[in-house]
């Protein structure tokens, strides 16, 4: 940083300014800790809207807004950075709404970082409503069918008029198993779309990072972090992953890949976030991560607690007049009992889901903040192996059914 800033003071205020973009300035990450003997990382990344201690987790605001939460609640966690997407927010209100607002940040009044999406893994997922083809994709609204059609540049262009600090490029995202053919020309597909963002990007306050696809095979993963690496972009997410496949192979995916990625950029797993899944995946090397699961168990009545996943419905919280888990200190367990929690969700009370939102944030990003100072205190192995042992995570197939009901409820 202080090289680069002589350097600066001699450039013209236009070379100041290419180089200011070149550089990915004003977004640096600190790399403090990495771990003995796992792949853990503690670090810092520097945005625009604040810094970000890494590992971290970012609730998800699909449209603009955390559900059931408003921003002082998310700061009250804290929760620093928050995912939104592209996709939703390009059907309603449209990016020229927002824009006029003033950019997302001020539309939500969230003063925090915040990601977009591409909207590619939602555009995807819609199947038969969607063609792709070596330019781009066609698909049509859900809310009114109307046709619409998503370009690197396209995406780039509504991403700049959100104005979020993180923005991801286009890809192109399987569904797993797929066939070697189709992960191949996913991958290279994704690769000349990145290259097409990085020509379209604009604004200098904003950091485009990579995505890596490749499926569960090792060497495309490999090929893809290293295309990814080479462009010198502020960082590298990996995507593709979370959507079909077991999580051992999961797992093994990310341990294969994140070796091959530039030591000095933090690393994004997409759309990962139960808490097992962040403990394994932070043990491999991965330092940011989204996902709707905890708002969205939530919402429909799981709440975490150190020992696993519970759900209020059960009989036995009827009577049980003390916080649910007593050792968070979340703004809901300090003020509610799990009976009225089980009571308010039995009812079907709106204050339920601001509540068990509260509550299971709270609980992934205090899982967080643990793993950092863990990394940092040289104790991560041991805190791994008292997570492993004390959290019974929710059982595979439970978690598959769930997925596939989630699946039915497109948008967030
Ligand atoms: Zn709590």
């Amino acid at each position: 940083m202080h090289l680069y800033f002589s350097n600066a003071k001699r450039l013209t205020p236009i070379a100041c300014w290419y180089n200011l973009s070149m550089t990915n300035a004003p977004f640096t990450y600190e790399l403090l800790a990495t771990d003995a003997t796992t792949g853990a990382r503690a670090g810092v990344f520097h945005t625009p809207h604040g810094d970000i201690p890494t590992p971290m987790f970012m609730p998800v605001g699909t449209q603009a807004t955390v559900k059931a939460l408003d921003p002082d609640d998310l700061h009250a966690m804290p929760a620093p950075v928050i995912l939104s997407n592209t996709y939703h927010l390009a059907l309603r209100p449209g990016p020229e709404v927002i824009a006029q607002a003033g950019g997302l940040h001020r539309f939500m009044a969230w003063d925090g970082a915040i990601l977009t999406d591409s909207g590619g893994f939602q555009v995807f997922s819609l199947g038969p409503q969607r063609t792709v083809d070596d330019d781009g994709v066609t698909f049509r609204s859900l809310h009114d069918g109307s046709i619409h059609r998503f370009t690197p540049e396209r995406v780039i262009e509504i991403e700049e008029m959100l104005g979020a600090d993180i923005i991801m490029p286009l890809d192109e995202c399987l569904a797993l198993p797929a066939t070697a053919d189709d992960l191949r020309r996913a991958l290279d597909r994704t690769h000349r779309w990145l290259e097409r963002a990085v020509a379209a990007k604009r604004r200098p306050d904003q950091a485009l990072f990579g995505i890596v696809q490749g499926g569960t095979d090792p060497a495309l993963r490999r090929e893809g972090a290293r295309f990814v690496g080479s462009l010198g972009l502020p960082g590298v997410a990996l995507g593709g992953l979370s959507v079909g496949e077991d999580k051992p192979s999961m797992y093994a995916t990310v341990a294969t890949t994140t070796p091959h990625c530039p030591a000095d950029r933090p690393r994004y797993l997409m759309g990962v976030g139960s808490p097992e899944d962040l403990w394994e995946c932070v043990a491999r090397g991965i330092d940011l991560f989204d996902c709707v699961l905890p708002a969205r168990v939530a919402r429909h009545g799981g709440l975490y607690t150190p020992a696993g996943r519970v759900s209020i419905k059960g009989a036995k919280w009827r009577d049980h007049h003390a916080p649910l888990d007593p050792t968070c200190d979340c703004a809901t367990c300090r003020r509610f009992t799990a009976a009225y929690l089980h009571h308010l969700h039995r009812v079907g009370e709106l204050l339920w889901h601001r509540l068990a939102t509260t509550h299971n944030l709270h609980f992934i990003l205090r899982q967080m903040r643990v793993m950092r100072a863990a990394i940092l205190d040289g104790t991560f192995a041991d805190k791994l192996g008292a997570f492993r042992e004390a959290y019974r995570p929710a059982s595979t197939e439970r978690a598959a059914a769930q997925r596939a009901k989630f699946a039915q409820q497109r948008g967030g």
